[in-house]
């Protein structure tokens, strides 16, 4: 039997790095930065008003009120402006360049709002509500390291730095197939006997979500020329394949019939839900096959796939945040195997309870929890009290 890190291992090293490439700002939200983000100009690229009102000369404010005549109106977006002649005033909007020579902006509500003349009541400080060149950034710091996780400020600021792409690890494109003769597609009738088909929609948006792009083959029947009829018509391009089903103990264990022998190797994990799993490459593309169970095909996604797909892409934090919180009542777990459980959080208390049973068919309480609580293989009981470490699925 292996151990969850010797299989999590053996999946991890499967996987290479997803390649860079200039990547539009549209596309760009959850991918991650592959070099240093470098200023290529000063933010901002020129000295602007803060506020709307008149951009005049400390050095002409003699006492209060004072009224100058206005010789230029400056709103933003003007390319062309003139400096300030001593003694006048220049009407100027947020935003707007700061004429030469001005170094105090007063606020409009600090006048009369003359056009033609302006009457100065009170004045700010010099430089109050001016925005200096480079306040924000200067041109050749590093704004972003390489390593930072694309979210919507970041695209903001690129955007502001006239950056049309960024330098992004590409999303890393998996292939999800389940098997089954039993399945159905949801929306279709169902006869005795069948179940509608869960787990290639589940996997296919923990995939998303995990800033992977998955594509969604229609599942096979328990028959190896099907599986590999549909293997083949779908994992050209493919970085990564993952199946679901056919890989237990029993008879019409499908993808272990097809695959045993040609790249994939078989294994059991001491670990429950997910004991059985197997990796390895289909014509030369990695391949993972999940246990069929709908909770250990998710399980064996958060423990296994998660961390490798994010680490080839790049990610920074590739696993759960982690914390440890006493138990809410006791827990029993099978001795020398990792028990992943389902548990929901009580944040007014600071506890986690236990959510359903270990069973991995309790597809509802999955659905009902907020968090994975882990058991180590020695441990057997847990009681209320017990700290427990907690996977927070976010
Ligand atoms: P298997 O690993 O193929 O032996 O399947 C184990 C259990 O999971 C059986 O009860 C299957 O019916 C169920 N199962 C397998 N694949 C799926 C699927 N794609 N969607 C829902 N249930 C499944
Ligand atoms: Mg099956």
């Amino acid at each position: 039997m292996r151990t969850v890190e010797q299989h999590a291992q053996v999946i991890a090293d499967l996987l290479r790095p997803t390649t860079v490439a200039p990547t539009p700002l549209s596309d760009a939200r959850g991918r991650v930065l592959a070099a240093d983000l470098r200023a290529p100009l000063d933010l901002p690229p020129f000295a602007n008003s803060a506020m709307d009102g008149y951009a005049v000369r400390q050095a002409d404010l003699t006492g209060f009120p004072i009224t100058l005549p206005v010789e230029q109106d400056i709103p933003a977006g003007r390319t062309d402006v003139a400096p300030l002649t001593p003694g006048t005033a220049a009407r100027i909007m947020t935003g707007a360049p700061l004429p030469p020579g001005a170094d105090v902006i007063v606020q409009v509500e600090r006048t009369d709002g003359g056009a033609e003349r302006v009457r100065i009541d009170s004045a700010p400080a010099p430089g109050v509500h001016i925005r200096t060149v480079g306040e924000d950034v200067r041109r050749g710091d590093v704004v972003l390291p390489a390593g930072t996780v694309i979210g919507a400020p970041q695209i903001g600021v690129a955007a502001a730095l006239g950056l049309a792409t960024l330098p992004l690890r590409r999303p890393l494109r998996v292939l999800v197939l389940s098997t089954g003769t039993e399945l159905v597609a949801p929306g279709q009738p169902l006869a005795p006997g069948q179940i509608y088909e869960s787990n290639a929609p589940m996997l296919a948006a923990a995939l998303a979500a995990a800033g992977a792009a998955p594509t969604i083959e229609h599942f096979v029947a328990d028959d190896v020329a099907a599986l590999r009829a549909g293997l083949d018509r779908a994992s050209d391009g493919q970085d990564l394949i993952v199946t679901s089903g056919g890989v237990s103990a029993g008879a019409y264990e499908v993808v272990k019939d097809a695959l045993t022998g040609q790249g994939v190797e078989f294994a059991k994990v001491a670990m429950q839900p997910g004991m059985p799993q197997g990796a390895g490459r289909y014509r030369d593309v990695p391949m993972v096959t999940l246990p069929g169970n709908p909770v250990s095909s998710y399980v064996s996604f958060e423990v296994f796939l998660r961390p490798a797909i994010r680490a080839a892409m790049g990610h920074p934090d590739i696993t759960r945040p982690t914390v440890r919180v006493p138990l809410s009542g006791p827990l029993d777990s099978p001795a020398g195997k990792r028990q992943f459980r389902r548990g929901q959080l009580d944040a007014v208390r600071g506890t986690v309870a236990a959510w359903g049973g270990p069973g991995s068919h309790l597809l509802a309480w999955l659905a009902g929890a907020d968090c994975m609580l882990v058991v180590p293989e020695d441990v057997t009981h847990l009681d209320a009290g017990d700290e427990i470490e907690v996977w927070l699925l976010g």
